[in-house]
């Protein structure tokens, strides 16, 4: 399948574009593990996200600076730099959905030395030692997600576009069924297996790229 409608593609971040969950070690480390209850209730649905971040933001006594220098550990997936180049020469959109916090993702991909990637995430304020998040795209959502990356889907893509979905976990649920192509990994693949919706394998983003340049890109 040779694509002739106009492609846009999605990125989950967490343990997609960063090899390794980012937020989950950084309120793991940061927290002393106290939030490891919260993450429960949340994955067995007792809790929203919204909530889930509230209660883990709230454990965390650090600076954004001491939390900041704990990221050098974690690498950007293998292929991520070579996909943000393919879909560039071919002027197909990337948009990052993440239901994490943006101080990190920018941090991030800011010392992996990317400029100006679009990133759509809950937000962090750090005020007199403790850090809150705030929820710009709460209201749009499902109400059960911070970031719903399903709502993101549907409000960033045009009539008659092809959609491409990636992620590895829970937070890409509301993804499945949405877009039109949907990259599984870790725990999304039994997601989308539990509804039906098909799915592609990838290990790191060079099998991305090998099927775009195979079945997308002429
Ligand atoms: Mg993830
Ligand atoms: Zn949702």
């Amino acid at each position: 399948m040779m694509s002739n409608r106009p492609i846009r593609v999605f990125s989950d971040f967490d343990g997609t574009i960063s090899a390794k969950d980012v937020g989950a070690s950084l309120f793991n480390h940061f927290s002393g593990k106290r939030n490891h209850g919260t993450v429960k209730l949340w994955i067995e649905q007792k809790i929203s996200s919204r909530e889930c971040l509230w209660r883990e933001c709230h454990y965390i006594k650090a600076s954004r600076e001491e939390m900041v220098d704990a990221l050098s550990r974690i690498e950007v997936e293998k292929g991520f730099r070579e996909f943000v180049d393919l879909l560039g020469q071919h002027k197909i959109p990337l948009h990052i959905c993440s239901d994490g916090l943006d101080f990190y993702i920018d941090a991030f991909l800011g010392k992996a030395g990317f400029d100006g990637l679009d990133i759509h995430a809950n937000k962090a304020h750090f005020i007199n030692g403790s850090l809150y998040p705030s929820f710009p795209y709460y209201a749009r959502g499902c109400g059960y997600c911070g970031t719903c990356k399903g709502e993101r889907v549907r409000s960033l893509s045009q009539t008659g576009e092809l959609t491409v979905y990636i992620g590895d976990g829970f937070s890409d649920r509301c993804a499945v069924g949405v877009a039109d192509i949907l990259f599984a990994r870790g725990d999304l693949v039994k997601l989308a297996e539990e509804k039906s919706v098909d799915w592609q394998p990838f290990a790191d983003f060079y099998d991305v790229i090998r099927y775009f340049e195979a079945n997308l890109l002429t």
